[in-house]
């Protein structure tokens, strides 16, 4: 992105964020890109865990995001999401919305679903019922409390079951699901909920091999449907489901490209592959 567009998305945000509300419909992706990060430093007691880091998400885009431990990955997810607040930098969430102007309930309210390696599943509740909890619904009416849920409701509950092959435990408690079948759980919720972009930690950490497979190809089915961002230490996921990978390494991206390229880097087998 040339100089002249960020500083046209720039001179927008200072307006966007003085109306101190965020909307999920303000979103203005038209140049196809869904996110922004625009030289972001943070520092934790003069450490720098991001330096100076830009990066771009294309709308649609699968990105994978790789790097030694204490790269600055978790903190780069903090940041987008309003946790961590840059001493530095910008995050366009599309054209207009500068994310460091905002709250996190705002951020994630504005459309940026994040998943965590905890997941927070409602245990005692079926695996419908989550889902159903999960939908974005007109809480000013709180139409959960004595609606049905309307046919469009019910179809989209039962794609999103499909999806994460949790068909068979409809009426199950959340909690007696496995640890995979919890982590595609909470995947389903995020998706009920319509995000703009999806963040993933790690998500296949203590994952079974069968299900750190089947994980990969429901990452594959989002792809192109969904922009996803998605942390992982799993060299054998991230080569099944990789498009274009970022490597982070001291807060800065180290290479960037295909993942047939990035493999190659000699830069990258030296602090990261190579070990
Ligand atoms: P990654 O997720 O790539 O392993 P992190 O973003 O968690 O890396 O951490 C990057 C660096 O920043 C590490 O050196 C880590 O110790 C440090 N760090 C992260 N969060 C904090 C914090 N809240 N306070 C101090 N240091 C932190
Ligand atoms: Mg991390």
């Amino acid at each position: 992105m040339n100089g002249a567009i960020t500083q046209a998305m720039t001179g927008l945000a200072a307006g966007e964020a003085k109306l101190g509300h965020l909307a999920t419909d303000e979103l203005d992706a038209t140049h196809g890109v869904v996110l922004y990060l625009e030289n972001i430093t943070v520092s934790f007691d003069g450490f720098k865990a991001l330096d100076n880091l830009s990066l771009a998400i294309d709308v649609g885009e699968l990105r994978c995001v790789i790097g030694p431990n204490g790269a600055g990955k978790t903190t780069m997810m903090d940041v987008i999401t309003g946790k961590t607040r840059p001493d530095s930098g910008t995050v366009f969430f599309g054209q207009t919305i500068d994310l460091t102007q905002f709250s996190e309930a705002e951020i994630a309210h504005a459309g940026i679903g994040r998943k965590f390696q905890k997941p927070t599943i409602f245990e005692h509740h079926s695996v419908f019922e989550n889902l159903e909890l999960a939908m974005k619904t007109d809480k000013r009416v709180h139409k959960t409390l004595f609606a049905k849920l309307v046919p469009e409701e019910r179809r989209r509950i039962a794609e999103t079951l499909a999806l994460i092959r949790l068909e068979d435990c409809v009426v199950r408690a959340a909690g007696l699901l496995s640890h995979g079948q919890k982590q595609w759980l909470e995947i389903g919720m995020l998706l009920m909920q319509e995000p703009k972009l999806l963040l993933l930690d790690e998500p296949v950490a203590g994952m079974s091999d069968e299900e750190t497979e089947r994980t990969a190809e429901l990452f594959q089915s989002l792809a192109g449907k969904h922009s996803l961002v998605v942390v992982e230490h799993d060299m054998q996921f991230i080569e099944k489901i990789a498009r274009k990978v970022t490597v982070l390494h001291e807060g800065s991206v180290l290479a960037e490209g295909p993942m047939e390229q990035v493999r190659n880097d000699p830069r990258v087998i030296e602090v990261y592959l190579g070990r």
